[in-house]
């Protein structure tokens, strides 16, 4: 027997986080990759602008219309979706590639594009991330308290349309403590 590496036996399967905008998706996947960098997250293209200190190639892609144009006309998105007047999508050739190398890969986007998952990669496993209550999600929503109050209300219509997609999927953790979650997360994933 020689000592090349054999392929892995078992491609990983994809795992996409999802769930209600305010829930907590981007926290638990900071903290989860500070301790298993071993997991990749894919980087999205996305039309908005760079928030202050995101740079591109690491929170995201940024690119311009016509550029999300092409991306979208090449098929080269495994998913893509408008968010609050915002293109975003999933790189599909990066995902396929860690996935052949045996690298589990998770993908954390909105809900519309984890049913384009479902189509598309249907062995993929879909992780909905549920508020702990309510309450809990209405406080993060209205949060600093600065917004009109038609538009926390239309936060609020648009966040009970989004947790009635939990039956979708096929997982749902709730978003208790970011440590706990993180863990749970990690565990549906096979790693450690
Ligand atoms: P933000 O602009 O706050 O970074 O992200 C807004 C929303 O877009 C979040 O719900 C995030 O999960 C989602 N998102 C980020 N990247 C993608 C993507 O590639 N595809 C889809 N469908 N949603 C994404």
């Amino acid at each position: 027997r020689g000592t090349t590496p054999e392929p892995p036996d078992v491609r990983p399967r994809l795992t996409v986080l999802s769930g209600p905008s305010g829930v907590g998706k981007s926290t638990v996947v900071a903290h989860m990759r500070k301790e298993h960098p071993e997991v990749w997250l894919s980087v999205s293209a996305t039309t908005r602008k760079p928030r202050p200190g995101e740079k591109h190639g690491v929170q995201y892609f940024f690119v311009s219309d016509e550029e999300m144009d092409k991306l979208i006309a090449n098929g080269e998105l495994l998913e893509w979706a408008e968010f609050a007047g915002n293109r975003y999508g999933t790189p599909r050739q990066a995902v396929l590639e860690h996935l052949e190398s045996g690298v589990p890969v998770l993908l954390e986007i909105d809900l519309q594009g984890a049913r384009q998952v479902r189509e598309s990669m249907p062995d993929g496993r879909l992780v909905f991330l549920a508020p702990p209550s309510w309450e809990e999600l209405v406080r993060r929503l209205t949060g600093r308290g600065t917004e009109p109050p038609e538009v926390i209300a239309h936060r609020l219509d648009a966040a009970k349309i989004e947790l009635a997609a939990e039956p979708e999927f096929d997982e749902t953790l709730v978003n208790t403590s970011v440590e706990d979650v993180a863990r749970e997360l990690l565990a549906l994933m096979d790693v450690v």
